[in-house]
């Protein structure tokens, strides 16, 4: 349907320089070990660099699993959250990721292209009948006039790429670079020359959005099991039984994933919490 002009980086900027010139205070890399609990009660955080932080609620953002299972010791959870946790899949739309960055103008090219495949691929020992590609020029704001960058997706299997990483970094590092060669070769037919026009390349894998994200297998939330629209609506963990002044937002409260819902669970939350100080919710457009 489209993107955000700059990409990703440039949007979440503006939300963070909204949020400061309100006189919000935000604290970047800063990662949270732990929510200090008292009596059944969220009170506050410890940093990673060991500091504590007090507050009267505490709410995360962060992975579900993470929350729930180290943050609070999985102390605070129940028989639906610990059956969700325990059926994700081995892999993902998205997992596997190849990035070019090429002295190429795009513009008269389609935004998207599904590219299906005469002979397949094989990606991580799995044959691929089919390779979806976005393409963006200059004027998406991620690449300088005249340049593009052509993002290839595919499905990503984390134990493959998990168990390379950990047991040799420089074999996971030639198999990101097996899966470009192959993407390369296939993009050269659709593409004619576009092998010498590759400035920089990057790989992702689900192993990469783990390190980046710390997201559960560098996943996206997963339909809840026998779930229906209901369960997404109400959501699964936006409280956790048990635990006082404590609220979770973004996709793994509501199992439900894209932006929109994240920040829309974000806002609802606001809006609970000012009905709650009986405060009136405004916004500004
Ligand atoms: C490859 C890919 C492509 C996607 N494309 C789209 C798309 O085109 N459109 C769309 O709408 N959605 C897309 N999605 C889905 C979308 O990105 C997610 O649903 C959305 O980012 C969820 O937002 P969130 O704030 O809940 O979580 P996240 O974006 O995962 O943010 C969680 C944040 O918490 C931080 N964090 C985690 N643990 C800790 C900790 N212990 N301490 C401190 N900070 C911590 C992380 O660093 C991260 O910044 C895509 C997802 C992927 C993986």
């Amino acid at each position: 349907m489209g993107w955000p002009k700059g990409g990703s980086f440039e949007f979440s900027r503006r939300i963070a320089k909204k949020f400061t010139n309100l006189g919000g205070e935000l604290n970047q890399s800063s990662k949270v070990e732990k929510i200090i609990v008292e009596d059944n009660k969220a009170v506050g955080i410890v940093l990673a660099d060991g500091s504590e932080h007090r507050a009267a609620i505490v709410v995360s953002a962060a992975d579900g699993h993470e929350t729930i299972y180290e943050m609070l010791e999985g102390k605070y959870t129940s028989e639906t959250i610990d059956k969700y946790y325990q059926v994700y899949g081995e892999e993902q739309e998205f997992g596997l990721q190849v990035f070019l960055g090429l002295n190429r103008d795009l513009s008269d090219e389609p935004h998207a292209v599904s590219l299906l495949l005469d002979e397949p691929v094989r990606l991580e020992l799995k044959d691929r009948y089919s390779l979806y590609l976005e393409l963006f020029d200059s004027n998406s704001g991620v690449a300088p006039e005249g340049k593009s960058v052509i993002k290839v997706v595919t499905k990503g299997n984390y134990g493959y790429w998990k168990r390379l990483r950990e047991e040799d970094l420089e074999k996971y590092r030639s198999e990101k670079e097996a899966v470009y060669n192959k993407v390369l070769k296939i993009l050269e037919r659709r593409f004619p020359g576009i092998k010498e026009q590759v400035e920089v390349h990057d790989i992702t894998t689900p192993a990469t959005v783990e390190r980046y994200t710390l997201n559960f297998h560098g996943w996206q939330p997963w339909p809840v099991p026998d779930g229906g629209v209901m369960t997404i609506m109400k959501g699964i963990s936006k409280t956790l039984p048990g635990l006082q002044n404590f609220y979770m937002v973004g996709q793994w409260a509501t199992t439900m994933i894209g932006i929109p819902n994240a920040a829309l669970t974000g806002r609802n939350l606001v809006k609970k919490l000012c009905k709650k100080d009986k405060k009136k919710f405004k916004t500004q457009v």
